[in-house]
């Protein structure tokens, strides 16, 4: 288990400068297991179960390094610094956004696309997931502008479907008729708006695209458009 200063640890979760965390240490506003911790040079231990042990002016500690968050991505946000509108990161409290390690997205969602879109700030686990050759697979709720045509089963289960503007074939892609204008969409690789492009490669238009699962974690019904989630072990375990 990797240990930490307390000064460091709280510093780069974004609570203050090392000066400001060693003063709040001071002041008394640091508790561990009940108990006020005099030293900011104390090490601490960082585990999962630090927020449940340790307080902050009062407050439980906010997720320690290696955290992974699921989010609800609403429409109309953007997961990229480089395109126009709000960002995901506005999604996360304001202290989040100063960590060291930064949290960053796993992967991305368009801009119109909502659903599942997952965050951490450790660096193997971005790695595991967006890894070509872990092929994890990501679930798509397409609707449609035009019916079905009935062989799109086929098509995107062949690993032969060429896009334009590309040398190599998309990998299978297993899809699932919902109705007449929706269907689920499973993929394993993430091409530059890869559902939009599959489906306009066969005559049709993509309206609406919403992720509901990545592996075995699905988006939970309860968790809002713009609301996160902590990832426990066992999410996390799910996904791979
Ligand atoms: N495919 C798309 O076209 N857009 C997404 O956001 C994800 C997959």
């Amino acid at each position: 288990i990797a240990t930490l200063r307390l000064d460091r640890l709280l510093a780069n979760m974004g609570y203050g400068s090392r000066r400001e965390v060693q003063q709040l240490v001071h002041a008394g506003h640091v508790m561990l297991d009940g108990e006020t911790i005099a030293h900011a040079d104390e090490r601490i231990a960082i585990t999962r179960d630090l927020p449940e042990r340790m307080l902050v002016r009062g407050k439980p500690l906010d997720p320690p390094p290696g955290v992974a968050l699921m989010v609800h991505k609403p429409l109309g946000v953007t997961c990229s610094h480089k395109e126009a509108g709000p960002l995901v990161y506005g999604l996360l409290p304001e202290r989040w956004r100063r960590r060291d390690p930064a949290i960053s997205t796993i992967g991305r969602l368009d801009k119109e696309t909502s659903g599942l879109l997952l965050m951490t700030d450790d660096g193997n686990l971005l790695h595991r997931v967006i890894s070509p050759r872990a092929r994890i697979p990501k679930r798509y709720h397409v609707t449609l502008d035009r019916p079905l045509r009935g062989d799109e089963v086929e098509i995107f289960a062949a690993g032969t479907l060429m896009l334009d503007g590309e040398d190599r074939p998309l990998l299978p892609a297993h899809m699932e008729a919902l109705s007449e204008r929706s269907a689920h969409l499973t993929l394993t690789e993430g091409r530059y708006h890869q559902v939009r492009r599959m489906f306009a490669a066969l005559g049709n238009h993509v309206t609406a695209l919403h992720r509901d699962r990545i592996g075995d974690l699905a988006l939970p019904a309860d968790l809002e458009p713009g609301h996160y989630r902590i990832l426990s072990e066992a999410d996390l375990a799910s996904i791979f």
